[in-house]
């Protein structure tokens, strides 16, 4: 089955991009995905060719015309049916990897990404579009974010991982960070790679990753930490706890 990836945009030209190359971009070669992109402006109703227009009640920059939003999704909802309408936001609801898997799991996606100031806010519950952040930070468009949330859902993607397991212990999948890496030189810099690695023990090792798994997350990311353990979190005894100098 083919995943199906529409993207909405004033810059198509901007795509695949990081999506061509390497396994995203062999994938797509192979027929895993497929990318369809729709040239807003040529949904346009004035001879101009005019896609934005002057914010309602003053202030800067330009909001994108509902209508010419509408038109767009329409047409890309013809060829990609059954594919949820994601509008990329900084308004939205922050991305998961929960999210993401449920829609690598899907027939595909259609990604709407914005400019200027951003969409008339009438188009999201006008096309039951849902609204989508890639972090606390404000990108000059959506295309960068839409390349994220797209490479997030096509690495998930039968085959497109050479060993299946590599994805089941990654950051975010158990709620948890992933556990540190460390490779040959055994020792650069004075730094060593820790002994238990070296082991050959593994339930030794396995015991040790999940511990650092759980020290990290507790330390880096007490907001993750607080989901996973359903605890308030207190002050983390043993936790590495990064240094301010
Ligand atoms: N005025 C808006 C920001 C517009 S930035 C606000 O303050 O909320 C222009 C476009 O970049 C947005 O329409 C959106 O498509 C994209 N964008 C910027 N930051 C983003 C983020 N964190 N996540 C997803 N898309 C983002």
């Amino acid at each position: 089955m083919t995943f199906h990836a529409t993207v909405l945009t004033l810059y198509p030209e901007m795509f695949p991009g990081p999506l061509g190359v390497s396994l995203a971009g062999r994938a797509r070669d192979e027929g895993t995905w497929s990318l369809e992109m729709v040239q807003i402006r040529d949904f346009a109703i004035d001879k101009h060719r005019t896609v934005d227009d002057t914010p309602a009640g003053g202030g800067a920059g330009m909001v994108l015309r509902v209508d010419v939003l509408a038109a767009a999704i329409d047409h890309a909802r013809k060829g990609n049916p059954a594919a949820p309408v994601i509008a990329m936001t900084p308004r939205g609801k922050p991305l998961t990897q929960a999210r993401v898997r449920e829609l690598a799991a899907g027939p595909g996606v259609i990604v709407l990404c914005g400019r200027f100031e951003g969409f008339d806010e009438r188009i999201f519950e006008g096309r039951g579009v849902e609204e989508v952040s890639v972090g606390d930070i404000v990108l000059s468009g959506g295309e960068p974010a839409a390349i994220m949330l797209l490479d997030a859902c096509i690495r998930l993607l039968p085959g497109v991982m050479g060993a299946p397991s590599s994805g089941a212990e990654e950051s975010f999948e158990n709620g948890l960070l992933e556990y540190p890496h460390y490779t040959r030189p055994q020792e650069w810099d004075g730094r060593t790679i820790p002994e238990v690695l070296r082991s050959g023990d593994h339930a030794k090792i396995a015991v040790w990753r999940k511990l650092q798994s759980e020290i990290d997350t507790r330390s880096r990311r007490p907001d993750l930490w607080e989901r996973h353990s359903g605890a308030r979190v207190q002050p983390a005894s043993g936790a590495r706890r990064e240094k301010k100098d």
